[in-house]
């Protein structure tokens, strides 16, 4: 006899909301209390794609959970394609299913496609659930085997004797179709899901329950998709008398709308970050961590080797939302501790932009401002000194275009101090280029970001209008004050036409003396004219190269410059 309860066939689809009514997710007490955020002992865990289509972000996720998971518990993570149809396995799934037929846990079924379509679209036509009415079940197992034997198609059941068995999940906590115990007349439904098909291949929910038994996985995190067809899984390990692993359901993916990601909103192969968004490794992997599992630490970032020390299983139950956002701050993020750590994680962005540099730019322009450098060599200053705002190669290369050409943009210059070209500006422009010349004044053997840090640090503006009594010294500092203000932000727009990014003494540093001078010169010609009409006095100012060894000489030696 069977029982007539109502059992609902298992799917691998996600639960819709209505259907989810059907589906308990009550913690246990114990669950509710302690929810063990690892195993105690090394987990085993595999992932497990299909052979078709393409990796996307929900499965990276659900693979890199289950490799942590393995690492952080000393464990081991394996790798399985899940491909049923050429498989070399089919023999073991046969002989499992044997097992399965003598124990009385599962049946020939000779039904024809005919019947099953006729009995499918009668119980649509009455709103029910697809299911089997059993009819093969009370043939004699010598009927059975000889029929089998002479030929006669047929597939293998499952024999569901009892409702489905509840879980713990590790997300979840206790959770199953507790309705499917439920009577009803009218829907005396039957799942015994197909084992083996009609070829004798085996069905997907057969080889992956005999899979993760043999390759002894003792721990499965998959998508939430999968929690429909988990009790009919554990309900397949409890027929061949197998512990089931530990399974945990991980959240669906949704965009900030709350719809499921879309290949508008990258539902897509992950090769697309890499090839067309240039994200490294580590921040997608970095990204694909946080979807879904929190932790205590201060920041978000982490290297995958910090992942691996850190993980456990707190993971949240609610749908998790994309924000891509956080992509591009991990990117900068990640790009910052390469630019502090150098390694060859460093080595492999300096040759990224360095490639993106050679496709975007014209040698002739960046070959004379390199000088003797190598491409690289010149970009992995810039990226040491300014990784801050790095996102992609591409943009890393028109952020920081001043560097790579000699033709320096300028918009007429508008002081710091000033709203518009037409307002005085209260710094006369004769001290700046003054200054400027001051600092051109390094040798090339000093010329280097400290140096010039140092020199306009400290470097000292007397404005000529203020007398040096007491009252005015308040005054002259002030004045001192708006000056450096002035000198930097006329810098900038001397030497990058104005473009924000690195510091002003790392750029000289790395544009190097002889362009520095040259650009710190063409400003002064564009803005010559303001020169003699400013507060202050045009100073001459003869710069030296100084060829002989290096000393720290010109360390501060600039400052007071513009006294005398
Ligand atoms: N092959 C399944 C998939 O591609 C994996 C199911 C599982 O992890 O058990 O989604």
């Amino acid at each position: 006899m069977r029982p007539s309860t109502l059992r609902l066939f298992a799917q691998k689809h996600w639960i819709c909301k209505s259907c989810r009514a059907n589906f308990s997710t009550t913690p246990t007490r114990a669950a509710k209390k302690s929810k063990p955020s690892l195993p105690d002992s090394p987990a085993r865990t595999r992932f497990a794609p299909s052979p078709t289509g393409y990796l996307h972000l929900g499965s990276l996720r659900t693979a890199l959970f289950n490799y942590l998971l393995a690492k952080r518990t000393g464990g081991q993570f394996l790798l399985r394609i899940e491909d049923t149809d050429q498989s070399e396995r089919t023999e073991l799934y046969k002989l499992q299913v044997g097992s399965l037929i003598s124990t009385g846990h599962a049946y020939r079924c000779f039904c024809s496609p005919e019947r099953l379509d006729t009995l499918a679209r009668h119980r649509h036509d009455l709103g029910l659930p697809p299911g089997y009415d059993g009819a093969c079940v009370s043939i004699s197992k010598e009927e059975s085997e000889e029929r089998a034997s002479k030929g006669a198609p047929h597939v293998v059941r499952l024999r569901v004797a009892e409702p489905y068995p509840m879980f713990d999940d590790m997300v979840y906590g206790k959770t199953g179709q507790n309705r499917a115990a439920k009577h009803s007349e009218v829907a005396d439904t039957y799942a015994d899901p197909i084992l083996l098909k009609t070829d004798g291949h085996p069905t997907y929910h057969l080889a992956n329950v005999v899979d993760d038994h043999f390759m002894k996985i003792t721990h499965v995190i998959r998508g939430t998709e999968w929690m429909s067809s988990t009790p009919m899984h554990v309900a397949l390990y409890n027929a061949f008398q197998w512990k089931p692993p530990q399974f945990g359901h991980v959240p669906l993916l949704v965009e900030k709308s709350g719809q499921k990601l879309s290949k508008r909103n990258a539902d897509i192969d992950i090769a697309y970050f890499r090839d067309q968004q240039a994200i490294m490794p580590e921040t997608l992997v970095n990204f694909a961590a946080l979807l879904g599992w929190s932790h205590l630490q201060k920041s978000d970032v982490f290297s995958l080797r910090e992942l691996e020390e850190t993980f456990d299983l707190k993971l949240t139950k609610g749908n998790t939302i994309v924000a891509f956002e956080k992509m591009w701050f991990l990117q900068k993020a990640h790009a910052q501790r390469y630019a502090a750590s150098g390694g060859p994680m460093f080595d492999e962005l300096v040759r990224l932009i360095s490639s993106a540099a050679r496709q975007e730019l014209n040698p002739e322009e960046y070959s004379p401002i390199l000088k003797s450098r190598s491409l690289e060599d010149f970009v992995s200053s810039i990226l040491r000194e300014g990784p801050r705002s790095y996102t992609t190669p591409v943009e890393f290369i028109h952020a920081n275009k001043s560097f790579f050409t000699q033709t320096v943009h300028r918009e007429p210059y508008v002081p710091a101090s000033a709203t518009s070209l037409d307002e005085p500006s209260k710094v006369p422009m004769s001290a700046l280029h003054t200054a400027a010349a001051a600092l051109s004044m390094v040798p090339v053997s000093h010329w280097n970001a400290e140096t010039h840090r140092y020199n306009i640090t400290s470097y000292i503006y007397t404005d000529p209008s203020l007398s040096a009594d007491l009252e005015s010294k308040q005054a002259q500092k002030s004045a001192q004050q708006l000056f450096r203000k002035e000198l930097y932000h006329y810098l900038r727009w001397a030497l990058s036409g104005g473009a924000p990014g690195l510091g002003i003494p790392s750029t000289m540093e790395i544009l190097g003396r002889e362009e520095s001078v040259r650009r710190l010169d063409g400003a002064r010609e564009a803005t010559k004219s303001w020169a003699s009409v400013g507060k202050g006095q045009r100073r001459r100012v003869t710069v030296q190269e100084e060829s002989g060894e290096r000393s720290n000489a010109w360390m501060g030696s600039l400052a007071g410059a513009s006294k005398e």
